[in-house]
């Protein structure tokens, strides 16, 4: 090996050794007549000194002449450093360099690699290789590393097994466009890639295997959004044999396995949630549980006084803001700007000063007496020195706007703590979503979802109110999982096709060899998926999956460090059959 140690491991115990290492120059400081040159590999750095006086000449000269990521090896001596760094576990020591060798060199790096870059994204991007240098890129890398091998233990010692499933399929639905590959040897035809693993893995229970997992690549066409990976990594899971309270309590053990295994925090109990509770009390199906502030309900109480707003309103609902009584009018107008933006799309907010001093100020003191605004206040157990921010509307895009306005008042308010951790399982989703696009009813985790039993009478007359037996984790606010029991015969799983306009033909096209599994004899059966990028960004504590990710695309889906998607030649679109000239 080029080298007997790493620039992680030297210490005060190891004066007088003679080492060898190698590395990357980090930094040079010239003083003179004494060097000092920072050796930075993966495992850390170490200070390296040349002192003018007691060193070579041409070493020396060789040292002042190397420059910034130039790869060197150095023969040296462990010695004692005088000015001591206890900011670095190599800091109680320095390298009395004896011999010099440049392994290569290195152009001026467009960006320096340290942990505060002056690189912006498309330059680091671009780079990556470099930009995966630095330290705190790195340590994400292999926070990442660490969660892969904690799930795989975790799941092996549950008696999982990996098993790789194909690339190369044909459509699977989880609700986006299918990337496609064409095929040379057959034009006209296409591959397309998965947007997860899911009939496999309900084929592999059919084949008995009772307890699946693969941690794979996924790949979804959807439109870009920020932070969106047109390839990303799923947990995927599939178990037989099981109750949906057994994929509950198995899941929240890997999550819990996790957190105590990679941070060190033991999680406790996974509480659960309906999902009608859920949007009721926080106008979202993936709340943000690290902080209360609930929705409270009084459309009953604002009715018959003739203030228009509320009076037609299906829903007047709203937020308690703890201590925000003295917000001031600019503070308050700004709020309200936020929720009346088109992305949000609110008509309003009405709010009610509980002051320090015990009076009710609001928005709409003309047309609700004093005592009127008390029975709000009560019915939000709100106590002097809060702020009530009210929304009316429709019920459910009321809820949603209103639920906008909770997790900013929960960043204001210093409530969204990146190092708390909530976790909660959001249950009994419905199974179906009306889409005004198409005018037709979808299925909201995909078409192998099963209703609850007791709800199938309403698959004819109210569609939309059918439960599902589908499950989703989530933690501080972020769905980082989802899946559901499965439909397993043949009759259930053709009705659900019918339901959401397959006609029967196409459905077979598309689904027969599944439905023609179910008549083989599949076992009850259940799963669920992880979004792998996300959890170890939540882990990792940043908002941005994209540094989790060796080397990823940008928010244009993009990778503009080997320059793709690009075009291809005439020659290779006339061997799939796509330029026909
Ligand atoms: N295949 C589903 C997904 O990707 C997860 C599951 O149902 O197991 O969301």
């Amino acid at each position: 090996m080029l080298r007997t140690h790493t620039c992680g491991e030297l210490r005060i115990s190891d004066v007088n050794k003679h080492v060898v290492l190698a590395g990357w120059v980090q930094r040079q400081r010239d003083k003179g007549s004494v060097l000092w040159i920072d050796l930075r590999d993966r495992y850390g750095i170490t200070q390296l000194i040349f002192d003018e006086s007691k060193t070579d000449a041409a070493l020396f000269n060789a040292a002042r002449a190397l420059g910034r990521e130039f790869v060197v090896q150095v023969e040296a001596t462990v010695v004692e450093r005088l000015s001591k760094n206890d900011k670095m576990p190599t800091g109680d020591i320095e390298l009395k360099v004896t011999k010099l060798t440049v392994l290569n060199t290195a152009k001026l790096p467009p960006f320096t690699i340290e942990d505060e870059t002056d690189g912006g994204d498309d330059l680091r991007m671009k780079y990556r290789y470099l930009d995966l240098r630095r330290n705190t890129v790195r340590e994400k890398l292999q926070l990442r590393h660490k969660m892969a091998q904690q799930t795989r233990t975790y799941l092996d010692a549950q008696n999982f097994i990996e098993v790789e499933t194909p690339v190369l399929i044909k459509s699977t639905p989880e609700g986006a466009r299918d990337f496609v590959v064409p095929s040379r040897i057959h034009h006209g035809e296409f591959y397309a890639l998965p947007q997860s693993p899911q009939t496999f893995k309900q084929l592999l229970m059919v084949s008995g295997f009772d307890r699946y997992y693969q941690i794979v690549k996924c790949f979804r066409d959807e439109d870009l959004r920020a932070d969106r990976q047109p390839e990303f990594t799923q947990i995927d899971c599939e178990m037989a044999f099981i109750t949906q309270e057994d994929i509950l309590s198995t899941f929240e053990g890997l999550v819990r396995h996790l957190f105590k295994n990679v941070k060190g925090i033991d999680l406790p109990s996974v509480p659960r949630m309906n999902y009608d509770e859920a949007m009721k009390l926080y106008g979202s199906d993936k709340p943000d549980t690290r902080f209360a502030m609930k929705f409270v309900e009084i459309t009953e109480h604002t009715k018959g006084k003739n203030f228009p707003v509320f009076e037609s309103a299906e829903l007047v609902v709203g937020i308690c803001a703890k201590g925000c009584s003295e917000y001031s009018r600019k503070q308050i107008d700004e709020l309200t700007e936020f929720v009346k933006r088109p992305q949000i799309g609110a008509k309003g907010l009405v709010y009610v000063q509980y002051r320090t001093d015990g009076t009710i100020k609001s928005s709409v003191d003309k047309f609700y007496s004093p005592e009127d605004l008390n029975v709000w206040v009560e019915k939000f157990n709100a106590q002097p020195g809060d702020l009530i921010f009210l929304m009316a509307g429709e019920a459910y895009s009321t809820r949603k706007q209103l639920n906008e306005l909770r997790l900013l008042l929960g960043d204001r308010l210093g409530l969204r703590d990146k190092n708390k951790f909530s976790a909660l399982w959001v249950i009994d989703f419905p199974l179906l979503e009306w889409n005004e696009e198409t005018k037709r009813y979808h299925a909201m985790h995909h078409p192998f979802t099963s209703p609850k039993r007791e709800d199938l009478h309403l698959l004819d007359t109210d569609p939309g109110k059918v439960r599902a037996n589908a499950y989703d984790m989530v933690i501080n606010g972020t769905e980082v999982g989802g899946g559901s029991i499965r439909i397993h015969d043949r009759p259930t799983q053709q009705l659900m096709f019918t339901h959401l306009g397959f006609t029967e033909e196409e459905a077979k096209k598309q689904f027969g060899f599944l439905m023609e599994a179910f008549e083989f004899g599949a076992p009850p059966h259940g799963g669920i998926a992880f979004g792998f990028d996300r959890l170890c960004s939540l882990f990792g504590g940043a908002d941005s999956i994209r540094d989790f990710i060796a080397f990823p695309k940008n928010n244009a889906g993009r990778d503009v460090m080997i320059d793709t998607p690009s075009t291809i030649s005439d020659e290779q679109l006339k061997e799939l059959g796509i330029l026909v000239k």
